[in-house]
């Protein structure tokens, strides 16, 4: 199947007289014959449901559905993007293991790797994806390290992952790729095809795509071998939680993934509910539509936008003249770019608030990837945490306004962002 026709038929296929379109399966509990076939599940023996925070009928659906159009062998919902990254980093790292983690990743991404992650003793060390030569980046890289961290469009950076380049310098050290693919989809971007090992997406974003439910996935592609790196003894000896299981041995290809859930998501508890599951499959059916439009959108806007009198400059790696053009035209699907723009608004802090302050049909919110257009002020809002030379890592300026362009008519887009520009 192709891509559109998964985003329809993928993980769900109703027998006769079933329900046409995927079921909210509204059970936190499943009916088993015998205490045999409750042992086999406590052992891992059957991979049937038991329980709605460790799987559910309508999530697994929707888990195969975006498994196969990423391309692996597993995926697993959360309740969250950040419940993603959280749980992916924590199936392979400890307290005392390092993360390599590019500095131009999303706030909350950051956040977490600088902070939360530093306070349960795992060290984040950033690079600089851009300007940093591999010899540096690799210098960076100890027994320790675990894997590298980067996003394939960065929130709001825009900056354009060089993931062969990632996959290479990981595999060179015998650890694993992890891409947050949010922003390009697996309509845009496949990661695997280019190296990655696990992708994470925050299915709040275009996935979604209608701002109704907040939600993220991890996926496993099956390549990292777990049992050959020396780095992942978790993997190849014995579970005491589970009788001595050995994830390696028991799962093979799924080792990781499986992991994921059986161990992580067990412990934590940050699964997705099978309603929420039910409204991102209802954006995914529709996602390469709308993706593809956003793209359009977008870069009609950043080229009506690029010469304007009171912008500074637009960012976008979807403009023949961005640094990014030649990344994106790799790893992006025919040159579509997504609908998420920087615009470095003249006259810095003020000038940026007096600019979304007077849009009409776009609207403030702390949200990108939704159907209507919406913008944001990352210094005053996502990153306001941040000192003024973190925010200069992660590549933001004071009078950058985020701005992601919806599926609306282009020339009433063009004509409201105009109109706003005015008052600036
Ligand atoms: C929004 C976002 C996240 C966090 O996802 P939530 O669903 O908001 O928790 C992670 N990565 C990227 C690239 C994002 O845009």
């Amino acid at each position: 199947m192709k891509d559109s026709t998964k985003c329809l038929h993928a993980g769900y296929t109703p027998g006769n007289a079933e329900p046409r379109v995927l079921p909210i399966v509204q059970s936190t509990t499943f009916k088993y014959n015998t205490t045999q076939d409750i042992a086999d599940l406590f052992d891992l023996k059957t991979a049937t449901f038991f329980y709605s925070r460790l799987g559910n009928p309508t999530c697994d659906a929707v888990e195969k559905k975006i498994a196969a159009l990423e391309g692996g062998v597993g995926a697993m919902l959360t309740s969250s993007g950040q419940a993603a990254t959280l749980t992916a980093i924590l199936t392979i790292a400890k307290a005392g293991d390092e993360i390599l983690c590019s500095s131009t990743v999303y706030g909350g991404t950051f956040n977490l790797m600088a902070v939360t992650f530093k306070r349960m003793g795992i060290n984040v060390i950033f690079f600089d994806q851009q300007n940093e030569t591999d010899e540096q980046i690799e210098a960076k890289i100890n027994e320790k390290t675990k894997a590298i961290f980067g996003e394939t469009i960065a929130n709001p950076a825009l900056t354009v992952f060089d993931i062969e380049r990632f996959a290479n310098i990981a595999h060179k050290h015998e650890i694993p790729l992890i891409v947050d693919n949010t922003f390009a989809t697996p309509i845009l971007c496949k990661p695997f095809d280019f190296g990655a090992d696990i992708v994470v997406h925050s299915t709040t974003k275009y996935m979604d795509g209608h701002a109704v439910q907040v939600g993220g996935v991890v996926v496993d592609s099956g390549k990292f071998d777990w049992a050959k790196s020396s780095k992942f003894p978790e993997f190849v000896t014995p579970d005491d939680s589970y009788h001595g299981l050995v994830y390696t041995t028991t799962f093979g290809k799924a080792a990781f993934i499986v992991k994921a859930r059986v161990q992580i998501m067990r412990d934590l508890g940050v699964s997705q509910s099978p309603q929420a599951a039910f409204y991102i499959n209802l954006g995914l059916e529709t996602l390469p539509l709308r993706i593809k439009q956003h793209s359009i959108n977008g870069k009609k806007l950043a080229e009506h936008l690029k010469n304007h009198p009171k912008i500074e400059k637009v960012i976008y790696p979807g403009l023949e003249d961005s640094e990014y053009k030649a990344l994106a035209d790799k790893y992006l699907l025919d040159g579509y770019t997504a609908g998420v723009l920087s615009l470095v608004i003249k006259g810095g802090r003020e000038g940026g608030a007096r600019f979304i302050d007077n849009v009409k049909m776009a609207s403030q919110e702390v949200h990108v990837a939704d159907i209507r257009t919406c913008l944001l002020h990352p210094a005053t809002a996502t990153h306001r945490q941040l000192s003024d030379a973190q925010l200069a890592d992660c590549g933001i300026s004071p009078g950058l306004v985020r701005l992601s362009v919806g599926l609306e008519d282009i020339d009433d887009i063009i004509a409201d962002i105009d109109q706003a520009l005015e008052h600036v």
